[in-house]
């Protein structure tokens, strides 16, 4: 076995095809030329249909190689080359058979994918595993690793969760907008222009403070005296819808000549 598995291996294309022909039909010369010496043109034209000028030489190295012999103007296999030429055959029906189960493979293949590609579809329309399980009486596992199997699931739920990021992102954007549309800078730009004091505030951005805040207490400085105090955004916006500044020490030196009219409270 392992001799013909050699001599096998030592033959080229075109040879190991004329010895699958020799094995079905032995080859007729008519003109009784053998072709081991040099073959005259007519051996090509007398020979089968199926030999042409090009396999002569094949020919040749198929008798030099001992696989073939001449009998009555015949070249037919020997019994080594019967036995080249079985095992050769062996060989190709079994890649044949290889192919086809791969094909058979591929097809099986195509068509799980195919039913995973139906169920993408009704998993995007917001149905469970266990609803699409049902559709195709199987269980919810089984839904589950026939999604698992296609790439096309997997890039869903990447495109699904980003979807989801982006949509959060224009959601705590929009909140921003809506809370600095309601900020004591938006609502009153020249006080806070005027009195907020950065320096003290540090960090705390008047598009973070809402005007009608009661939770903080900022610092405002006052341009007048260079006063420095804390207030409610909710209260000193009172005091500027008045027209005041809140300052309190503006505020004293104004009522102190006041202050006997408002003794009746
Ligand atoms: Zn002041």
């Amino acid at each position: 076995m392992s001799d013909i598995h050699i001599l096998s291996e030592k033959l080229n294309n075109r040879e190991i095809q004329l010895l699958d022909l020799l094995r079905q039909y032995p080859l007729r010369i008519d003109q009784g030329i053998w072709i081991l010496s040099e073959p005259p043109k007519n051996l090509v034209e007398y020979a089968t249909n199926n030999v042409y000028t090009i396999n002569l030489k094949a020919l040749s190295t198929l008798e030099e190689k001992g696989l073939t012999e001449k009998q009555n103007n015949e070249i037919h296999l020997n019994h080594l080359g019967q036995k080249v030429a079985e095992y050769l055959q062996k060989v190709a029906s079994h890649l044949q058979e290889k192919h086809n189960k791969q094909s058979t493979r591929q097809e099986l293949s195509n068509a799980k994918l195919a039913k995973s590609n139906e169920m993408l579809e009704l998993y995007k329309q917001g149905l469970s595993y266990r609803e699409i399980g049902n559709q195709y009486q199987i269980t919810r596992e089984r839904v589950r690793q026939l999604l698992d199997f296609n790439p096309a699931f997997h890039e869903y739920l990447i495109e699904k969760k980003q979807a989801k990021a982006q949509a959060q992102k224009e959601q705590e954007e929009k909140k921003r907008q809506q809370q600095l549309a309601k900020s004591i800078i938006a609502l009153y730009p020249e006080p806070v222009a005027e009195l907020w004091d950065y320096e003290k505030n540090a960090a705390l951005s008047p598009e973070e403070v809402g005007a009608g805040s009661t939770l903080l207490s900022p610092w405002f400085k006052c341009p007048i005296d260079g006063h420095s105090w804390q207030k409610r955004p909710n209260d000193i916006t009172t005091s500027w819808n008045r027209g005041a500044s809140g300052c309190p020490k503006c505020a004293r030196r104004k009522k102190k000549p006041e202050s006997h009219l408002l003794n009746t409270d």
